[in-house]
């Protein structure tokens, strides 16, 4: 029977069978009823000389009463044990004095029965426990506490039998025995019987299939057929006292069916063996002495009772162990089945790796971060160069792997790893130590991984272009404060005149418009890269015209058609309007701009617009530089924060697109040549 795992793990059962196991003064009564009938029934033809009951199975009844019981009115219970027994072995032909004595030996060793099962399997049911008989260990208590109680009874008994007149020197060794044999065999089969009877019908359902889960129906009825043909055969063969065959039916139904159903088995074969035996058929009453007879079948009834017990309970232990097993393995694979899903789907690298640098687990990301595509291996981590942010080379006991197995905790280190074939990358890794894996003696790390190469430049980039912006904010500050300070030293010396007034405000005034051109420009470096595309159909043309009427400078530019162009409005305003700003402002002093704006298709996708001017012009060593942030190439003569030309290429290639600047083929100025996706009707 399964179910002994799962029921011994809740405790609730516990309860259920308490209160189910102390059953009611009515069960006592019925009890006695039983025994006295059973009693009756069984009651053997031709007494032996003892002169006692031979009643089978009412021998286990009293014990399994009393545990039924659970203690409940234990005076009550002992009263009508003894009346009970008293009645049988008085019905059996016992005097009376005689049968007092039995009825006393039967009520001590019953008591002694309840006591050392109480102790010896106080996991069973019905003895403190829950469970029913499951176990092999079990049985063999089971077996023991109620051998030792009938040994004790039949010493009892005998010696009453011996002191008291009446049963005479008839009471010799093999009415021993029979006392001995009749009580142990039905105990063994009824109290057996008994407690998985109560035990299942009191433990929670759904109870377990009562076929047990290996043999079937069909084989249940070969099995039942076989035990009829076996026992048929050896109680009608007259001449063969054939008797050790008849175990095969027992080993069959405790090998394949359940405990309980091994048991009943027991139990019905027993009962018959025991009535034809009372018959004088069979093969134990071949025997001269039919009271030898009846104890050989009293022992044969024991021993079925125990190797059925045995055989089932070990196959049950068997199945438990398979089970606990099997769900261990499914637990496990489902626990595994988890993990590998949680660690494919980070976007972390994640992998472990033992001292010896085997790589045991790792995820997509971590082949991702490391550059090596689907092909991480152990080898990998030795092939990777590392350096500190520094620039100076790790050794590898100087890696956060190799430290986290030494039992360091490494967190949120940044490295530089390079792979071959791949550039560099800036990681930030954390190691932990993990348990040591004790079945092969070797120490284990976690490795986290997170690619922040680009996080990285940008925080550069961020600390570079902060530090520039608060000397450029700075510089202008000072001097309105410088300024500032004169005009006042002026006003504190009563001296101030008019015409110093003006020029010191005026001064004053330039450095607060440098700087609010500055922090407008800030604003639209930051908008050129943070501000989500809304691209449309941006008719260039029109929008350079705007731009020139609202810098009044209609005069000094042309535009041609120029195709229309698929973006962003508001970042191709900045563009053009930085390009025209440009060109107007970079001229020699005193000379008139010339600039003109004009386009055309380049290729299928893209259209490619020129700002030209024949301005003052960028040497050949600064066009590219001139794109790069606060790079200014005339920065002496012309104000100008150096992000105009920064933006304009930011927002280009956000387009897709490129800029260059080119000197002007014809002649002085330059040209600001870039692309833009074009516009499909
Ligand atoms: P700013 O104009 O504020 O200095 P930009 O990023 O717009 O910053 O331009 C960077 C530098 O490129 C300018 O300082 C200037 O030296 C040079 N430059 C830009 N446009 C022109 C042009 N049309 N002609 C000559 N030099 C130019």
């Amino acid at each position: 029977m399964g179910g002994g795992p799962e029921s011994g793990a809740m405790p609730h059962v516990q309860t259920t069978s308490r209160n189910g196991a102390g059953v009611g003064l009515g069960f006592s009564v019925l009890f006695a009823v039983v025994f006295v009938v059973t009693s009756t029934v069984t009651r053997r033809i031709e007494l032996s000389g003892a002169g006692f009951s031979q009643l089978w199975p009412a021998g286990g009844l009293p014990v399994l009463w009393l545990l039924l019981r659970q203690g409940r009115g234990p005076v009550v219970d002992s009263v009508l044990v003894l009346c009970a027994a008293f009645a049988a072995n008085l019905i059996a032909g016992s005097d009376a004095a005689i049968a007092m004595a039995f009825a006393v030996a039967n009520l001590v060793q019953s008591w002694l029965a309840v006591l050392l099962l109480r102790r010896w399997c106080p996991e069973t049911w019905g003895c403190g426990g829950d469970r029913p008989l499951d176990t092999p260990r079990t049985v063999a208590r089971f077996g023991a506490a109620l051998a030792v109680s009938m040994a004790v009874g039949t010493a009892l008994a005998s010696v009453g039998a011996v002191l008291l007149p009446g049963a005479g020197d008839a009471f010799d060794p093999v009415a021993s025995g029979l006392w001995f044999g009749r009580n142990l065999g039905s105990a063994l089969i009824v109290v057996a019987l008994g407690i998985m009877i109560f035990q299942r019908v009191t433990s929670p359902r759904p109870w377990p299939p009562l076929r047990g889960v290996d043999g079937g129906p069909s084989e249940l009825l070969v099995a039942t057929l076989f035990t009829i043909f076996m026992y048929g055969l050896a109680f009608s063969l007259d001449d063969l006292p054939l008797a050790f065959p008849l175990l095969a039916a027992t080993v069959w139904y405790a090998a394949r069916f359940s405990t309980l159903l091994s048991a009943a088995h027991s139990f019905v074969v027993g009962l018959a063996t025991m009535m034809l035996t009372l018959q004088g058929v069979g093969p134990f009453a071949r025997v001269d002495d039919p009271d030898v007879g009846f104890m050989i079948a009293q022992f044969y009834i024991a021993t079925i009772a125990l190797t059925g017990l045995a055989i089932a309970t070990g196959r049950d232990e068997r199945q438990a162990l398979a089970d606990d097993l099997r769900r261990a393995q499914e637990a496990t694979a489902y626990e595994g089945s988890v993990r590998a899903a949680v660690i494919g789907s980070m976007t972390e690298g994640v992998l472990v790796v033992d001292e010896r640098g085997d790589l045991l687990v790792h995820n997509e990301a971590a082949a991702r971060v490391l550059g090596v595509g689907d092909e991480l291996s152990t080898d990998t981590r030795f092939s990777l160069s590392s350096w500190t942010l520094d620039g100076v080379e790790m050794e590898l006991h100087e890696r956060p792997t190799a430290r986290a197995l030494r039992g360091e905790r490494v967190e949120n280190e940044l490295m530089v790893v390079q792979v071959d074939g791949v550039g560099e990358r800036v990681l930030t890794v954390s190691a932990i130590p993990l348990p040591r894996d004790e079945r092969q003696g070797r120490t284990r790390a976690l490795v986290l991984l997170r690619d922040t190469t680009n996080e990285h430049a940008s925080r550069q980039e961020l600390s570079a272009f902060a530090g520039v912006v608060a000397h450029d904010l700075r510089n202008p500050l000072a001097a309105i404060d410088g300024w500032t300070e004169m005009i006042a030293d002026e006003l504190d010396n009563g001296a101030l005149d008019a015409q110093l007034a003006r020029e010191f405000v005026s001064r004053v005034r330039s450095s607060s418009r440098r700087m609010r051109e500055l922090i407008r420009d800030l604003l639209a470096h930051a908008t050129s890269s943070s501000r989500d595309l809304e691209v449309g159909r941006v008719d260039v043309t029109a929008m350079v015209e705007e731009i020139v009427v609202a810098r009044n400078a209609q005069a000094f530019v042309s535009v041609d058609a120029v195709p229309p162009v698929l973006a962003d409005p508001v970042l191709v305003r900045q563009v053009l309007d930085n390009l025209v700003g440009n060109a107007l402002k970079y001229v020699e002093p005193g000379e008139d701009p010339k600039i003109s704006v004009h386009g055309c298709r380049s290729d299928a996708r893209l259209v490619t617009i020129g700002v030209t001017d024949h301005g003052i012009g960028i040497p050949e060593e600064e066009r590219e530089r001139v794109f790069e942030e606060f790079h200014r190439a005339h920065y002496r003569e012309y104000e100008g924060s150096g992000l105009g030309l920064s933006i304009v290429r930011r927002i280009v290639n956000r387009h897709g697109g490129t800029i260059e600047a080119l000197p002007n083929p014809a002649g002085r100025g330059s040209v600001f040549r870039f692309t833009l996706p074009a516009f499909e009707a």
